[in-house]
């Protein structure tokens, strides 16, 4: 099958990644002095970040496994490498992680009403606590949640009603600094218990970062993390730090807008783009994210020296993994919440109540699916632009590509032998292991999310 299939080939190159290539050379120094260098400031060491670099490092790479998949049509093969699936650390991953979640929310969650991005971000001063204790920021999602439900309620006067709502947890700014906050996709109103949607379309926003501001100061106080004393010191700063936005609306159609904010609140916390250069001794040079230009500084440069300036930061190898690394989630946080309407008890709810009306009034619910249909393939146009092509789609005659195989690491000489076959085998030489694996893997996951880079 190889000879003819290999010309087109093309596997994906992760050694070209600059962070890769940071990561290869600098990640065990960063992990022996994280202790003296790194604790005082991001805290005690976390295995899990061991864990997920380990993975990343691997991700992509068809030495680790891959997938075969052909065409029924015109017998078209190529290989699917497994991918990481890491949160935070793989660029790809997230990537892909926010297609998908943006494909279950149009399928699955979202009700057909338009949306707002509610974001919510708290001063300086409390978002450590959430930074050693990250329980807590699944506490503060759900405190985000509240804090908009009662707004949305004061705004019609209603005592009952609950908006649909996808929180996400976002720890990092700008430049990857700590920065827990939440972004929320929410519905424009309130759905009621029957399923009436009430729209409301101006909340009072004083009186929501009023009452976010209080609920914060609540949970840190049963939390043991503050005292009234800094409440009441912190009540009396002219500008309190605590801020809602609600902005950005979506409206029920707009496919292309959601999925853009679905990739913005779930993206990694650092862009590969934006490391616009990787010195010989591993010094990053990192680009703020709205600066449109950047002036590059040179050798010698004072704003090198200085670190910071408006455009750019630089760290040093080791500080930049320190950055990237302190938001990767410990293992079984989840970074994405749903609550209220879209919560997963009231759409399981709903779902066994349409199952049963469907089955007595017969196909009164065209309409939705159709609906639900042309959702799926506005979804399915977005992928194509991002990837270029349809995933699992043949690129020589359009049918649908089919796995017929999955090749494994535990069958290393066969793994070895295809690879060779087809020109795609790289040495060990070319690409180490990490000198240090002390985290038996995973089950490999399949995944298609490589087919633009596997084939051409
Ligand atoms: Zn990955
Ligand atoms: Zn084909």
């Amino acid at each position: 099958m190889c000879a003819a299939a290999a010309k087109m080939y093309r596997p994906r190159n992760p050694e070209a990644s600059p962070f890769f290539r940071l990561v290869r050379e600098h990640f065990d120094a960063f992990e022996r002095q994280y202790g003296e260098r790194f604790q005082p400031k991001y805290g005690y060491w976390r295995p899990v970040i061991r864990t997920a670099i380990d993975k990343y490092i691997k991700c992509g790479d068809l030495r680790e496994g891959f997938a075969r998949v052909r065409c029924p049509d015109c017998g078209k093969e190529f290989f699917v490498a497994f991918s990481c699936r890491q949160r935070c650390c793989c660029p790809s991953c997230d990537q892909k992680r926010a297609l998908l979640l943006g494909m279950r929310l149009a399928e699955e969650v979202l009700a057909r009403v338009s949306h707002r991005q509610w974001v919510l971000t708290m001063p300086k001063r409390l978002r450590l606590f959430f930074r050693y204790d990250r329980r807590l920021l699944g506490k503060l999602c759900r405190l985000a949640y509240e804090t908009i439900r009662d707004g949305l309620r004061q705004a019609c006067g209603a005592r009952e009603g609950e908006p649909g709502y996808v929180g996400a947890i976002q720890t990092f700014g700008d430049l990857m600094g700590w920065h827990s906050h939440i972004h929320a996709i929410v519905s424009e109103g309130l759905f009621r218990r029957d399923g009436f949607f009430i729209r409301i379309s101006k909340v009072d926003m004083e009186r929501c970062a009023e009452m976010w501001r209080e609920r914060v100061f609540d949970l840190l106080l049963r939390e043991e993390k503050i005292d009234e004393e800094v409440v009441r010191s912190m009540r009396g700063w002219p500008h309190s730090g605590f801020s809602i936005d609600n902005s950005v609306r979506i409206t029920a159609d707009d496919t292309e807008g959601m999925q853009r904010l679905v990739s913005y609140i779930s993206r990694c916390p650092f862009s590969l783009a934006r490391m616009i250069k990787v010195t010989e001794d591993g010094q990053v040079i990192y680009r703020a994210g709205k600066s449109e230009c950047v002036r590059f500084p040179r050798p010698g440069d004072a704003r090198l020296r200085e670190g910071v300036s408006r455009n750019f930061q630089v760290f040093d190898a080791l500080e930049f993994l320190a950055e990237v690394t302190q938001h990767i989630p410990d293992k079984g946080q989840h970074l994405i919440h749903y609550f209220g309407w879209y919560s997963n008890k009231e759409r399981g709810l709903r779902k066994k109540r349409e199952a049963s009306s469907q089955a007595k009034a017969g196909g009164e619910n065209a309409e939705a699916d159709a609906f639900i249909k042309k959702r799926r393939m506005n979804w399915a146009a977005l992928i194509k632009k991002v990837y270029e092509v349809d995933p699992l789609r043949c690129p020589e005659c359009g049918g649908e590509m089919k796995v017929i195989s999955f090749i494994e690491k535990c069958q290393g000489e066969v793994v070895e032998k295809i690879l060779r076959h087809c020109g795609l085998w790289k040495d060990a030489a070319s690409r180490p292991p990490p000198a240090v694996s002390r985290v038996a893997d995973g089950e490999p996951s399949y995944d298609y999310g490589y087919f633009d880079r596997v084939c051409i």
